[in-house]
């Protein structure tokens, strides 16, 4: 049975040339970037050329780069390494209701040690609102996550708006913005925009798990939570995953090279593939309309049917969806980003997420919108009363 993929948000196929480059790294220079010989070398200049990559796409110097092993770990040392390093200006933190668990576990981990923090609400399209932000901020708040796009419906954040407010009501609170769902997604500029922390993954990019990186900008403090031999300027200590570091350079750059273009296309996939469930009696799309919406996020509340049976029935048809948030849903849980929307609460267990890549097709997006005309009035029958 041909295959659809449309679970892009949990996770990506490689990139055939990444894979190939990585290949080339684990059985040719696979040396230590720490060593002095020659094969060391070799290896030191997959992670330059990563960085320089990665710095001209958001625009920042190369130096403020450092490697992780994931988005959760980008996240954990921009919170975490953040208020620790900035503790005795304050102990007050910012977030939203509807960040990924890595940045509100980060929050949670931080009030048990103290720290007090403030959830702020979205409106019903999940857009987190400045006037908010800036109430929020007070001369105690040392640290700012406010996420670039999110991860279930899509809702792509005012960023720089929210930049600009921190800035003028405190100037010396941090701004952190998890963009593991926007990069790749949209143009991302820290440096331009006035944010000081930006993670990145890079699985979600057409690179290998186990990758991600943290923009740490020019004189901001953050403690370093792993201890070692020192390598990245002591701020991640361990040997660098040199062939993910270089597949997630590569990655973005293939990427970013045609931007506009690819962008386009995902959003006329998006909009062609919603226009076709139409047909569809009581559908409902979360999440903002446009281009406020990210293009390869679509998340669906099918009432009467529970979303785990749909899933199932869709696989069945070959199309892979998710239901919620496929990173956190190894174990049951209600969704806080659907619930932050105040989404109604008997859809809150009706809702799927399909996502896009740059590797979807339209022929994807047409065997998921037939698995759905056939499946959803099937299940009805059964389900509703
Ligand atoms: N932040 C967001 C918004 C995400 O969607 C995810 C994963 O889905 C993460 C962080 C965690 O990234 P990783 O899986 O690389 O740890």
């Amino acid at each position: 049975m041909r295959e659809a993929y449309l679970d892009n948000s949990a996770t990506t196929r490689c990139f055939p040339e990444v894979v190939e480059l990585m290949n080339k790294i684990y059985l040719e220079e696979y040396g230590n970037p720490s060593s002095m010989h020659h094969k060391g070398v070799e290896a030191e200049k997959h992670i330059t050329e990563a960085k320089k990559q990665l710095a001209q796409i958001l625009k920042v110097n190369e130096r403020n780069l450092i490697f992780t092993s994931c988005g959760t770990e980008s996240d954990n040392i921009a919170i975490i390494g953040g208020a620790l390093a900035n503790m005795r200006r304050g102990r007050h933190l910012v977030t939203s209701m509807i960040e990924h668990p890595a940045v509100t576990e980060s929050m949670r981990y931080l009030e048990s040690q103290g720290f007090e923090v403030t959830y702020l609400p979205v409106d019903e399209y999940g857009i987190v609102s400045p006037d908010l932000v800036e109430e929020a901020v007070r001369d105690d708040t040392i640290l700012v996550s406010i996420m670039h796009t999110n991860n279930e419906i899509g809702a792509v954040e005012p960023i720089r708006e929210i930049a600009k407010r921190i800035n003028a009501k405190n100037p010396s609170a941090l701004f952190h913005v998890d963009a593991v769902q926007g990069f790749g997604k949209a143009q991302i500029y820290p440096k331009k925009w006035g944010v000081d922390l930006l993670s990145v993954s890079g699985h979600k990019i057409h690179a290998p798990k186990g990758t991600g990186f943290l923009y740490i900008a020019d004189k901001i403090k953050v403690k370093n939570l792993i201890f070692g031999g020192g390598q990245q300027g002591g701020m991640r200590s361990g040997t660098e995953n040199v062939a993910g570091i270089a597949a997630m350079g590569l990655a973005a750059q293939m990427l970013y090279q045609d931007f506009d273009k690819s962008m386009d296309r995902l959003y006329a996939l998006r909009e062609s593939f919603l226009e076709s469930l139409e047909d569809i009696p009581d559908l409902r799309v979360n999440g903002p309309k446009g281009k406020k919406c990210a293009p390869h996020i679509i998340s669906l509340t099918v009432p009467g049917v529970r979303a785990e049976v749909l899933l199932h029935a869709m696989e069945e048809k070959g199309v892979y969806v998710s239901a919620g948030s496929a990173c956190a849903s190894n174990k049951p849980h209600t969704s806080a980003t659907l619930e932050a929307i105040r989404l109604p609460r008997a859809y809150l267990d009706n809702t799927i997420r399909i996502s896009l890549s740059e590797m979807t097709t339209e022929e994807d997006m047409q065997q998921a919108s037939e698995a759905l005309h056939e499946v959803i009035p099937f299940l009805r029958k059964y389900t509703r009363h």
